[in-house]
């Protein structure tokens, strides 16, 4: 029985991620940052784990069936309790544990949007954050300040970026898809004018110390973010006068602007044809 259910969703191209030999095949894994500060792949958004003697701070959750997983590769860091779990906005692959953790009684805490938008999609009470801020927020643990702080519209409108003051280490969410072309949600709030401002931002506030943990991709540093800022602000440079010239969306796609990027870039979560769909005509609405 099961395998024809299976094969029908397959049939009706339905085959999400959300099938249970997918779940079981995610591997969390921790990657160490600094003492006491962790990146965590699986499957979604990075996680960020910090530890120490006020309890364990944790930075998104991906999907709700992997909450059992991410929970047993946190306790081989820390037998302490979550404090705290920030979400760096609000998309199913960062948020998608948030009920499983509320219901274990872990405060959830994010941006107002974040909190608007959940509510809005209609998680349940336990998934939705307890604290919820406008612009920055500081959190004094673990013997530093750990601070977030909101850029409106970028990947989306509630986007924040997490500093672990003291450790050199941010978590910059979906603002930086490290090695890949990044995702504008611009029904979700986000903009590609915002998401070029939040990077040129955080380069200005970071040093050659600095590692940053992408929302997406592998674990990186400054000359990391150096990189995906020049390629964005190319990008731009060779869309805009296009956009600018009138071109619509098919005839800029026929001109194949980013073909030098597509082979590096376009093969995680955008594939090129849906980047430049999403980019031109975000460039183009805002000229
Ligand atoms: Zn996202």
């Amino acid at each position: 029985m099961k395998k024809i259910a299976f094969a029908s969703i397959l049939a009706l191209g339905l085959a999400a991620p959300a099938t249970a030999q997918d779940w079981d095949a995610v591997e969390i894994k921790p990657i160490k940052v600094r003492d006491n500060l962790y990146m965590m792949t699986g499957q979604g958004g990075n996680l960020g784990v910090s530890i120490g003697e006020d309890g364990v701070f944790l930075i998104d959750d991906q999907y709700a069936p992997l909450t059992e997983k991410i929970l047993a590769a946190i306790k081989t860091l820390s037998s302490d309790e979550i404090q705290f779990v920030f979400n760096t906005h609000y998309h199913g692959d960062h948020t998608g544990g948030n009920e499983n953790l509320g219901n274990k009684g872990i405060d959830i805490v994010a941006h107002d949007n974040v909190y608007k938008r959940l509510k809005d999609s209609g998680t349940t009470k336990e998934g939705l954050p307890v604290i919820s801020f406008n612009d920055q927020l500081t959190f004094h643990l673990n013997g530093m300040d750990i601070s977030a702080r909101h850029y409106k519209s970028a990947h989306t409108d509630g986007d924040s970026i997490v500093y672990f003051q003291g450790a050199n280490v941010i978590h910059m969410g979906d603002t930086f898809f490290n090695e890949a072309y990044p995702y504008v949600d611009v029904d979700g709030g986000g903009s590609w004018k915002g998401l070029l401002l939040v990077v040129k931002s955080t380069l200005n506030q970071i040093n050659d110390d600095t590692k940053i943990i992408p929302g997406h991709g592998p674990l990186t540093d400054k000359a990391g973010l150096q990189i995906y800022h020049d390629v964005l602000m190319d990008i731009d440079s060779i869309l805009r006068p296009i956009a600018e010239r009138g071109l619509s969306l098919d005839e800029a796609k026929s001109l194949n602007p980013l073909e030098k990027y597509d082979g590096d870039y376009g093969n995680g979560f955008m594939d090129p044809d849906t980047f430049i769909s999403i980019v031109y005509q975000n460039i183009k609405d805002n000229l």
